[in-house]
């Protein structure tokens, strides 16, 4: 596997793959790598001729309160896990080079954008929209890969790649779960034991909202009593919304196919999850 730090050294070490016709998979990341990252790894090493990964704690999509300085940052066992994976290229963009002083432009969004995250984390998508399009356009890959994990930026980033045609094919990913069903997350490692046990009851939440809905119950009387449940159980719900799986509308009525999406926080941990109804 090579480390590619710079945008110069990627582009000439793509550009003689592009030229033999090889499809370039690319997978962005954050890093503090789990098993839900190494699924989207393993399925563009078996859509593409070449895999790269990024990994870039974007600072631009975190608010100063949030934590961009505690993020966890686990290079070394990262690059253990993307090398025994048979990944071809890490790269690791520096920040001075990727915003540059005086770096002036942002990419702006509505449609899937509005809302849910939004509501609690203005500046987000702005930053990873922003990253993201600098991400592919260095990269330039055939195919990029982004998990259902974070859906609101999975639509907002097959928007963006449409709205302004990017030369992309965007694959979405379905989410891997702990036993449990707690959604893989980097942040799970900020879970106390006793927060780790709880945090199960977001995935169980959704379900039973899933179920409650197909039933026929009225989507109301399913969000409040799911909100309700989670915070009996301490949480600090931001959002559970029922929404167009399209278009992230919010719907009244269970259309399909509908998604169920969920942020609460225990604690200082904030998670969010999604399932299809
Ligand atoms: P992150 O490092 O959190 O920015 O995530 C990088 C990519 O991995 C994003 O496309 C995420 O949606 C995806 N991802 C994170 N967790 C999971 C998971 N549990 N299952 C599937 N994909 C995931």
């Amino acid at each position: 596997m090579h480390h590619i730090t710079t945008i110069a050294n990627l582009r000439t070490t793509l550009a003689p793959h592009r030229l033999q016709g090889r499809s370039i998979g690319f997978v962005p990341t954050m890093g503090a790598l789990h098993a839900g990252h190494m699924a989207l790894v393993e399925r563009s090493m078996a859509e593409n001729d070449i895999t790269i990964v990024s990994i870039f704690v974007n600072p631009t999509q975190f608010a100063p309160n949030e934590d961009f300085a505690a993020y966890p940052r686990q290079e070394a066992a990262d690059f253990e896990l993307l090398q025994n994976a048979g990944v071809d290229y890490v790269f690791t963009p520096g920040a001075d080079e990727f915003y540059p002083e005086g770096f002036a432009t942002t990419v702006t969004l509505t449609g899937p954008a509005l809302g849910l995250e939004t509501d609690f984390r203005p500046h987000f998508f702005a930053g990873v929209a922003t990253v993201v399009s600098k991400l592919l356009n260095c990269v330039q890959p055939t195919r990029a890969y982004f998990g259902e994990k974070d859906y609101q930026q999975l639509l907002v980033i097959k928007h963006m790649v449409r709205d302004l045609n990017l030369p992309v094919v965007i694959t979405p990913c379905p989410t891997l779960r702990e036993i449990d069903g707690l959604a893989m997350s980097s942040r799970n490692a900020y879970l106390s034991p006793e927060m780790r046990v709880k945090a199960a009851l977001i995935y169980k939440t959704l379900n039973d909202c899933a179920q409650n809905l197909r039933a026929g119950a009225t989507v109301q009387d399913v969000l409040k009593a799911g909100v309700e449940r989670l915070q009996s159980h301490g949480f600090a719900v931001d959002y559970l919304a029922l929404r167009d799986a399209a278009s992230l509308e919010p719907i009244t009525n269970l259309t399909s196919p509908a998604r169920l999406l969920v942020a609460a926080r225990l604690g200082s941990v904030r998670l969010i999850d999604n399932i299809g109804v």
